[in-house]
Order: C-alpha cells, then structure tokens, then sequence
C-alpha cells in the first residue's frame, strides 16, 4: 500500500477527551473514529489489527478442537427469560421492541444462544465432547464507556462454550482452554497472567480471568512473581491429557488473584517476599465452568450409555478481541508511538522515500516496494512528498516493526538503511540482502 492512496488520517495531537496512551495513539493513528461513547469505527490500519488478532486465536483454537459458528447480535428475550437473567442483567442489558412487539436484545453475551442450539440438535453422549465458538460483537450499556476501545459499550469478543457429559471431562476441556489462552496471548506478544477470579454474574464455581500488567488497568491483582517466569506452551501438550492436566497445575497452583478474592494470609503462606507483586492489569481474557447452571435452567439434557437423562456439563471462555488492540498498545509503547508485536503489526515493513523527485530514490523505493511485495510481505510506503522529520514521526507513531529509509545514503554507496522499531537498532544493506533479510524474518 501506498501513503499516497491509503486512508490514513493522522493526527499531529491526540484530542483532549482520550486519558490513556493507548486511546491516545489509536486516535493519533487513525485507527479508530468514535461514533457515540463506546462505539467505533475501525478505519483501515485499525480494521487489519483487529482481523490479525482474530486469525492468531482462530487458528489456536482449531487447534484444541473448537469449531467455529456465527450466533447473530440480536437475541429474542425468551431464552434469557428462561435462564433467569433476563431481569438480572440490568440496565447494562441494551433492550429493543421489533414492530411485532416482541421483546429482543443486543447480545452481552451467548450462553443462552448456544444452549438453544445444543438441547435442539445434540441428543447423545456420543456427540461429546464439543468445543463452538464465535468472534461476534456484542453490547454492554456500560455506565462509564472509557479508555477507547478497552471499555466500549460494543466490541468484539471471542467467546467458546464447551459440553461435556460430566465435571471430570469438562474440566479437563476447561484446563485445555486455559493453555490454549496462554499459546494466544504470547501469539500477541504478551505476557498473560491467568488469576483466580470471582464468576461473577456468569455464575459457576472455577474461573481464572487472564490479565496484562499496565499501570492503566481496571483490576488490581496479586500473584507469585514465579508465573512471568514459566515457559510458553508447547503444541504437543494437548496430544496428552495427562501432560494437559500437569501443565495446567503448575499455573494454577500459584498464588495469584484479583483484589476481591485476595487473602493475605494466604499469600503469605504460598509465596515468598521477594515474589509478591501486587499491580493493576487489563483483563483481556476470562474463563469459566458453571457445570449445569443453563443446561438446567433450559433443559439441555444428554442420554449417557446407560440410557439415563442428564444435564450437559458446560464452560464458557472469552477474550476480548477489541480490547486486546488497546491492550497491546498499552503493552507496548515508547513516546513516539506504538510498537507492534510482529504478528499483530497491520503491516511488516516501512519503507520511506526520503528524497521523493529524486529519480534514484524514487526508483529504487519503487523497487523495494515491488520486491517485498512479491516476497509476500505487508508493506506501507509513504511515496508523499512531506519532510522526512514528518515521515519518520509518522512511521514511529504507527509502530510497523522495520523501516526501511531511502536517500542520499543510497544514493552514493547502494546501501540501505533498516531501522528496527522495537529495539531502535539500525544497520545497512545492499538491495538483495535487505530483501532476504526481510523476508526470512517473516517467513
Ligand atoms: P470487565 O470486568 O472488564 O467489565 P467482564 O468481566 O464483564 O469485563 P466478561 O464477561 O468476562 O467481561 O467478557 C469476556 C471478555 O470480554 C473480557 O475479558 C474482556 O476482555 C472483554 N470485555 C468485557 N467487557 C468489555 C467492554 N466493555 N469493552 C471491551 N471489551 C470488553
Ligand atoms: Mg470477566
């Protein structure tokens, strides 16, 4: 893509309503538009963030088996009336008539939905174990929408529901969850840390919410230092529900949870001084096992192999994909920008033309652009004629992992200058080399 030609409509000073970093440099960026409190528009360098992170949790979770659905926005209030949280839910729940009277809603959430689509088509315990999920906006009438797309009222989540015939195998699906949200999240070039948390009005008795540590989050947590030590997961633990089960105790048994189930004698206990953190963190993920809370409530029943009536055994397992864009950010920032993870980054390469109307520089960029492009990279060349100062603050600003500057420099001696966002590091190469060098990081 070109500068020239791309919807980019950056902002030289972030406007005054955004208070966090994060929603500060997504305005700057012209990632985002907000349209009313809590709802965006995602303008393209935001919109290929957000689909980039949704393909990294897409293809770990077909990777543990779940099996992707569409449930829509818009749910009939009988199923929530059915499950008893129709009242509960409260104003945060955004209710509407349809012309025919009939009371609908805008979906906060699907264990209704997904309960109705189980106890309509699955009869047996043969069909089980199954993992269904979905990547759907949904609506929250939060009571203070804030920080940008981190507290909207719509976004995006990922949200899995699992069934199994009972508490043993349904808890191992949930173990299996767990460590496939740990794979996801340093996909995403985080540092996750799962605590123990309070279900909340999901219900259910094991949950752990996964969170990233930032000084603008809305949790406060307390964990073991030990858990930002332990290495990432490997693919071959979920070929084994023996190394599954091993692996999830080690996280699990380390002491860490939110501030409204924190003990202090406890942790204590399990931890030692050196090893206590307490810090505030964004939650980006939460899990739960509620057991049979909605298949009771809606007659989700299985027949077992001994021909006997029961209620499915079920979790259900979220991530907030919008949120997570922010997340990042917060995550990973310098006072000039953002710096994306490489996976999650909208595009891998800048190239700069310092010297447009030049017709070394203009060729050779041209050249580059074409080449990486034919390599099967992502690249953003800024082909416009503004100053370099302004293209290198712009570059930085929107974080793509390498720069690549061509100028004067090129011009007397064939060498490139490649500039690494993350670490600042610069070195030169000739044409061929810097292609290769480009390409192998991405392949
Ligand atoms: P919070 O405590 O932040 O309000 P929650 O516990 O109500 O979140 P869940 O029901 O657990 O949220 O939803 C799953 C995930 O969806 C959360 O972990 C979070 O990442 C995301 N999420 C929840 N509410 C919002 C929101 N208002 N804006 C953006 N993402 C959200
Ligand atoms: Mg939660």
């Amino acid at each position: 893509m070109k500068i020239s030609q791309f919807f980019l409509p950056t902002l030289k000073e972030a406007p005054s309503e955004a208070q966090v970093i994060s929603h500060q440099l997504m305005l700057r960026s012209g990632m985002i538009k907000q349209s009313s409190a809590g709802i965006y528009s995602w303008l393209p360098l935001g919109f290929k963030v957000l689909k980039k992170i949704e393909e990294i949790i897409r293809c770990e979770q077909d990777y543990i088996g779940g099996q992707e659905i569409l449930m829509p926005t818009i749910q009939p209030a009988d199923l929530w009336i059915e499950s008893g949280r129709y009242e509960d839910y409260g104003q945060e729940m955004l209710r509407i008539k349809d012309r025919s009277n009939r009371d609908l809603l805008y979906g906060p959430t699907n264990e209704e939905l997904i309960t109705d689509i189980f106890r309509t088509h699955l009869k047996s315990y043969k069909d089980l174990p199954l993992l269904l999920y979905h990547i759907q906006w949904k609506f929250r009438d939060e009571l203070r929408p804030r920080y940008g797309v981190m507290r909207g009222r719509e976004f995006l989540m990922k949200d899995s529901y699992s069934f199994d015939l009972d508490m043993n195998q349904s808890r191992l699906t949930y173990q299996k969850n767990f460590l496939s949200y740990l794979r996801i999240f340093s996909k995403l070039g985080l540092k996750a840390v799962p605590v123990k948390a309070n279900p909340g009005p999901i219900g259910g008795d094991l949950s752990h919410e996964f969170v990233i540590l930032a000084p603008n989050g809305e949790s406060d947590i307390f964990f073991d230092k030990k858990l930002l030590e332990f290495e990432s997961i490997s693919k071959d633990i979920f070929l084994d529900k023996n190394l599954v089960e091993k692996e999830y105790n080690k996280w699990a048994k380390c002491y860490a949870v939110t501030d409204d189930i924190h003990n202090e004698k406890e942790y204590n206990k399990l931890t030692t001084p050196e090893n206590r953190v307490n810090s505030r963190a964004i939650e980006v993920g939460h899990v739960f096992y509620f057991g049979t809370k909605y298949s009771k409530s809606m007659g989700a029943n299985l027949i077992n192999n001994k021909g006997e009536q029961l209620p499915v055994h079920m979790g259900s397992y979220g991530i907030g994909v919008s949120r997570l864009v922010g997340a990042i950010i917060e995550y990973s920032h310098d006072d000039k920008g953002i710096i994306w993870p490489e996976n999650v980054a909208p595009f891998s390469v800048g190239i700069l033309n310092l010297k447009k109307g030049d017709e070394y520089c203009d060729k050779m960029s041209e050249l580059v652009y074409q080449n990486l492009l034919i390599a099967g990279l992502e690249v953003l060349y800024d082909d416009t004629s503004e100053r370099a100062g302004s293209k290198f603050a712009n570059m930085d600003l929107i974080g793509l992992p390498y720069q690549v500057f061509i100028g004067s420099k090129s011009k007397d001696n064939g060498l490139f200058e490649i500039k690494e966002r993350a670490t600042n590091k610069r070195y030169f190469l000739k044409l061929e080399s810097l292609i290769n060098h480009l390409t192998e990081k991405f392949n």
